[in-house]
């Protein structure tokens, strides 16, 4: 109502209209008329003010909860994505124009170490000018770029990373990091599995196809035939031997394994017993100190394999001396060490022997049958069981192998 303002001046009026009536008997109904029809504009007044007090702080209140929804609102969509950067499996960085860091997920704290260098430009706290020149780029053109780069800060990494600009808004940048390093690594190594496999198989079949050619020849007399023969039939066993221990490394790597019950004492006994003969064919002493039984969940034929690889390896690399096959529950454990006392191995190639078709000498593996594939698939096999493979060596001193395999708690079976 527009007189609304005006009712402090109707209060006066009222009081004045009063005034009159009380002071001036002649015009007291027409003061008295006067200051009821002022006192009650007045009153109304005084009324319509109050409601519309009452709605304004109404309307207050109403906004302010509306506010404060929208403030919870902002707070959980900014937690959801703080839970999404941290879910993701990457580095994440949010960067303004100049490349200040204003935002970085804990893979990134843990990946740089980042700590409380918030603010700080992605440069220094990285330290790889790739890096930096890749966001740059970004600022520049506003296009999104990708790059495998290499980080040499904190670790040696390799990263696959992905910088792109905000659609809308402030012109920050996001960047995600993604490491790659293991799936590299991986390439490189499956590469070399590939390169080493044919070079071993592409030897024999050289030798094979030469001596054939040789044989094909009208006057090749009949003493070389029976070397040529001889060697074929030798390099043969030996693409054989190549094909079984990758088929059993394959079958390790695989991670599955069927077990029964079985004695791992008599599994070893026998393993060393077929094997004595070669070693006394080298004048080598051979010493074996097993329980009567030792049962394991385990399968059989993997087990055998490991004592037979171990035990063979023993002989092959001892010139003189004995050899030592000795098993024990130790703690819990399964405990069968192959000693020896030959040629040893320096600790420049301990660490590697374990890798496939790593040999200390390829003459001396080849001569004596290897296939350079006998301890990883020892190792493969006890990981499979849970175990593990330890080995101490003294180059011209000798060796001791052992592998460590969890027996089973009670009669209660590991599980599958
Ligand atoms: P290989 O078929 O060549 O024997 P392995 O994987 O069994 O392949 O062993 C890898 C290499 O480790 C061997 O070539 C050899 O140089 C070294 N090695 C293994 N066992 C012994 C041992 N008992 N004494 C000395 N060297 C060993």
């Amino acid at each position: 109502m527009k007189w609304l303002p005006y009712a402090p001046v109707f209060w006066i009026l009222a009081l004045g209209a009063g005034a009159l009536a009380a002071l001036s008997p002649d015009s007291r109904i027409l003061g008295l008329v006067a200051m009821a029809g002022f006192g009650i504009a007045a009153l109304a007044g005084w009324f319509e003010t109050n409601r519309q007090i009452e709605r304004a702080q109404e309307e207050k209140a109403a906004l302010e909860s509306e506010i404060e929804s929208l403030e919870s609102q902002v707070v959980r969509h900014r937690d959801a994505l703080d839970d999404l950067a941290e879910g993701i499996d990457a580095s994440i960085f949010l960067l303004d124009p100049a490349l200040k860091i204003l935002y970085f997920n804990s893979q990134a704290d843990e990946f740089f170490r980042i700590g409380d260098r918030e603010g700080e430009p992605l440069g220094s706290v990285t330290l790889s000018n790739e890096l930096a020149e890749l966001a740059e780029t970004v600022v520049q053109t506003g296009k999104p770029q990708e790059r495998e780069v290499a980080l040499h800060h904190p670790r040696q990494r390799i990263v696959q990373a992905r910088c792109w600009a905000e659609e809308y808004g402030e012109d920050r940048l996001f960047l995600k990091l993604r490491d790659v390093t293991e799936l590299r690594h991986l390439e490189t190594v499956r590469r070399d599995f590939v390169a080493n496999v044919s070079h071993e198989l592409r030897t024999p079949m050289t030798t094979i196809r030469a001596m054939a050619e040789t044989l094909e020849e009208p006057d090749c007399d009949e003493d070389l035939q029976k070397k040529y023969l001889d060697r074929i039939i030798r390099e043969v066993d030996r693409l054989t031997r190549i094909t079984d221990d990758l088929l059993t490394l394959s079958i390790a790597e695989s991670g599955t394994v069927q077990r029964t019950k079985c004695d791992f004492a008599e599994i070893v006994g026998t393993v060393a017993q077929q094997l004595e003969k070669k070693a006394a064919a080298k004048g080598l002493a051979m010493e074996t100190e097993r329980p009567k039984s030792l049962s394991l969940f385990a399968n059989e034929t993997q087990l055998a394999q490991i004592a037979f690889n171990l035990i063979d390896n023993a002989i092959n690399y001892t010139v003189e001396g004995k050899v030592t096959v000795h098993l024990a529950d130790v703690g819990g454990q399964a405990v069968l060490t192959v000693s020896d006392s030959g040629l040893g191995i320096s600790s420049e190639h301990l660490n590697r022997i374990f890798e496939r078709f790593y040999r200390v000498d390829k003459g001396r593996s080849r001569a004596s049958g290897g296939t350079g594939l006998g301890l990883a698939i020892v190792k493969h096999l006890a990981e499979l069981h849970g175990g593990t493979v330890k080995v101490e060596s003294l180059l011209n001193r000798g060796s001791t192998f052992s592998v460590l395999l969890p027996l089973p708690k009670g009669d209660t079976h590991p599980p599958l």
